[in-house]
């Protein structure tokens, strides 16, 4: 591993921080805390923390020995100086002379010793930083040590590899016991530079934090260096079907096997559905296509901080085979389903060592294992899910090399458990309150135009994934890289379009709970003059592109078995048409049939359908022209014309936007039109 230190960079560093008052240590602890957390093979999502010793002056000008310890919710990679709160220093050596310590009263005392009282919780191996009496003290689960560790003699060959420069310490789980441990291994050998944690990282030491930092590059090095010499093609594969289903076909089944059903009272949604996120690198192909996958992936954890967003262990399921995917789905339910009852038999063996206090975690997986189509993990949203993956794929490359150097081993399953419930590692998930339309994946059509954007926006807000189609074109571009959701080019006008679409959503979301069929377009003309072919374009956008994505997306839902919404942009026109809007009106009146066609159809498998009658709002269908050909025919401004309602209000297309999302929410209500006008008598359904 390079060392990415530039001089040049840290000089800028201390500069910038200086101007604010804030010293030379700390900003270049800063400064190389972030060089340790750009580095995937050191630190991922929370895994590493450092700190230094030095002194700070409270309100009363007295000097107070501190330890700067990176504080928890902070990304190592882009902190800064807050992320490190400064904690007195005393009393937590003073907490070295007691025999034990509950994690509660060590995350109290820790707290009311912050210099800040609003600065964020201290580090869990706090405690560990300030007994090592050592100035910058550098912690990573670099997969190169985690490699040499997680096998049968990992501790022989760290011994081999660092000799005396590093002092060994057996697994334990962090907390006050483990920094007992170490700062016993750390007296023990004071002149070693730093400590190897079995199963769980490296720490380095230094007067400087180049020093600690180059040590850590170095330390880590001399893994790769010994990881080399041990590399032999590690897999054998298994034999696979002679051609595989892709990812996209299967991942709306997995997803739908990976939701947990829970209990509607109250009036939540049914189920507790899963973002999905699929890897297929190389490296994990070689890895789900081993012929002895079973063994070496059901193990355990690599380092023991993943078990939080992994779990301990994956689900393993056999390759589908490309084509008729009945039987394999089948299959895999039930291997989820064994997956599950596992998991509670392991939450029984090990909840009575808490005296049953505490309470099961829900039992689906966040790894997925597929032969021949790779990985897929699960998080209650995108961030999340490719949180679980990005661990998931660490844990492909340390077990590979582990198993190319002998055999992968993980710490106990009772150690998996204490850290999978472990209160203060659960406290790095918990968060906000999960949104109302968290974990749904919503497709808006027409997602580039106004009420698309809007809309898009509203499920956002809401909580969703968001994947907005639209014609390829600036629009699209411009709402993708605006945030406003997956931006994915499709004619709706067009089966394979549709169909390579939904593709493209299911291999990044995994599925789609949540339907906005919206594109449409107002063509117009008296009945009597209009061609055939004007009102064959109308119908083909206005009707059968409703149809078509609808038929796409209930394929889907059908697929998941966790319901689905289906929502219509129809118009009041379908109900009160206006002269000359027949060629529009038509095909929407068509449309509103569609509504509770499906809504018939599907109601059984809790796939609701419903519509939004919505009228005047400056739009894509309703433009800037018709407006005002429409007010000057009527002798009005275009303020009157567009408030020309019950309300006397304009409608918006945020209006338009919320009325799905009620509609999305209302898990009561199918076949229902919900009018967003403003109030039109002579449009209101019966
Ligand atoms: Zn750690």
């Amino acid at each position: 591993m390079k060392s990415a230190w530039s001089d040049r960079g840290a000089a800028e560093l201390v500069e910038r921080y200086a101007a604010d008052g804030i010293g030379e240590d700390l900003a270049l602890r800063v400064y190389t805390t972030r060089l340790l957390g750009s580095e995937p093979r050191l630190v991922m999502h929370g895994g590493g923390n450092t700190s230094v010793k030095g002194r700070a002056r409270d309100v009363t000008g007295a000097d107070l020995d501190v330890l700067y310890v990176k504080g928890s919710g902070w990304d190592m990679g882009t902190i800064e100086p807050p992320g490190l709160p400064a904690v007195q220093l005393d009393p937590l050596l003073a907490l070295a002379e007691i025999d034990a310590l509950s994690d509660e009263d060590m995350v109290n005392l820790q707290r009311r010793n912050l210099l800040d009282s609003k600065a964020p919780n201290p580090s869990v191996e706090t405690l560990l930083h300030a007994w090592v009496p050592r100035t910058f003290i550098d912690h990573t689960h670099a997969n190169a040590a985690l490699v040499l560790t997680d096998q049968p003699h990992g501790e022989e060959i760290c011994r081999e590899v660092y000799g005396d420069r590093a002092a060994i310490v057996p697994y334990i789980m962090p907390g006050f016991d483990l920094a007992k441990a170490a700062k016993a291994a750390a007296d023990a050998h004071p002149e070693a530079e730093g400590l190897v944690l079995l199963k769980h990282g490296l720490f380095t030491f230094g007067d400087t934090a180049h020093e600690a930092y180059e040590l850590m590059i170095e330390f880590v090095s001399l893994a790769e260096a010994r990881i080399e010499g041990g590399r032999r093609s590690v897999f054998a594969a298994a034999s696979m079907p002679g051609a595989v289903a892709s990812a996209s076909e299967i991942a709306p089944a997995v997803r739908g096997m990976l939701a947990n059903r829970r209990s509607i009272e109250g009036g939540g949604p049914e189920f507790e559905r899963f973002i999905l996120e699929h890897r297929a690198s190389p490296a994990i192909l070689a890895y789900v296509g081993g012929s002895e996958l079973s063994r070496y992936s059901q193990v355990g954890t690599v380092t023991p901080d993943h078990a939080i967003r992994t779990k301990p262990l994956p689900v393993v399921l056999s390759a589908p085979p490309a084509g008729d995917l009945a039987v394999w789905a089948g299959e895999a339910r039930a291997a989820v389903d064994a997956y599950r009852k596992a998991y509670a038999a392991y939450f029984e063996r090990h909840n009575p060592r808490y005296g049953g206090t505490k309470r099961m975690l829900d039992p689906s997986p966040r790894v997925v294992l597929v032969p021949g189509v790779g990985l897929f993990a699960s998080g209650r949203d995108a961030r999340a899910a490719a949180a679980a993956a990005d661990l998931a794929e660490t844990s492909v490359d340390v077990i590979t090399d582990a198993e190319s150097m002998d055999r992968f081993e993980s710490i106990s399953e009772a150690e998996l458990f204490d850290i999978e419930y472990w209160s203060l590692e659960q406290a790095k998930l918990a968060g906000a309150k999960e949104k109302a339309l968290a974990r749904h994946v919503v497709v808006v059509t027409g997602g580039a135009g106004a009420i698309g954007r809007a809309t898009a926006a509203a499920f956002r807000t809401a909580g969703a994934e968001v994947a907005l189609f639209d014609l390829p074109g600036p629009a699209l571009d411009a709402a993708g890289e605006a945030g406003a959701g997956l931006a994915v080019p499709c004619d709706v006008t067009d089966d394979a379009s549709v169909d390579r679409a939904f593709s493209i959503v299911a291999a990044r979301f995994g599925g789609v709970d949540i339907l906005v069929s919206n594109a449409g377009a107002a063509w117009r003309g008296p009945m009597a003059d209009v061609t055939d072919d004007v009102l064959r374009e109308s119908f083909e956008l206005n009707f059968f592109a409703h149809q078509r994505v609808t038929r796409a997306a209930v394929r889907m839902m059908r697929a998941q078995r966790t319901g689905g919404c289906l929502l219509f942009n129809v118009s009041k026109q379908a109900v009160n048409p206006g002269p000359d809007f027949g060629p529009y009106g038509l095909p929407k009146a068509a449309t509103l049939g569609l509504v509770r066609q499906y809504a018939i159809e599907h109601g059984w498998e809790g796939i609701r359908s419903n519509g939004v009658n919505a009228d005047r709002i400056r739009s894509g269908v309703l433009t800037d022209e018709m407006i005002a050909s429409r007010s000057e025919a009527r002798g009005v401004s275009e303020d009157a014309y567009l408030r020309g309602n019950l309300l006397g209000r304009e409608v918006r297309a945020e209006d338009v936007a919320r009325a799905f999302v009620s509609l999305a929410l209302a898990r009561a209500t199918t076949g229902a039109i919900l009018t967003v006008d403003g109030g039109n008598v002579a449009a209101a359904l019966r």
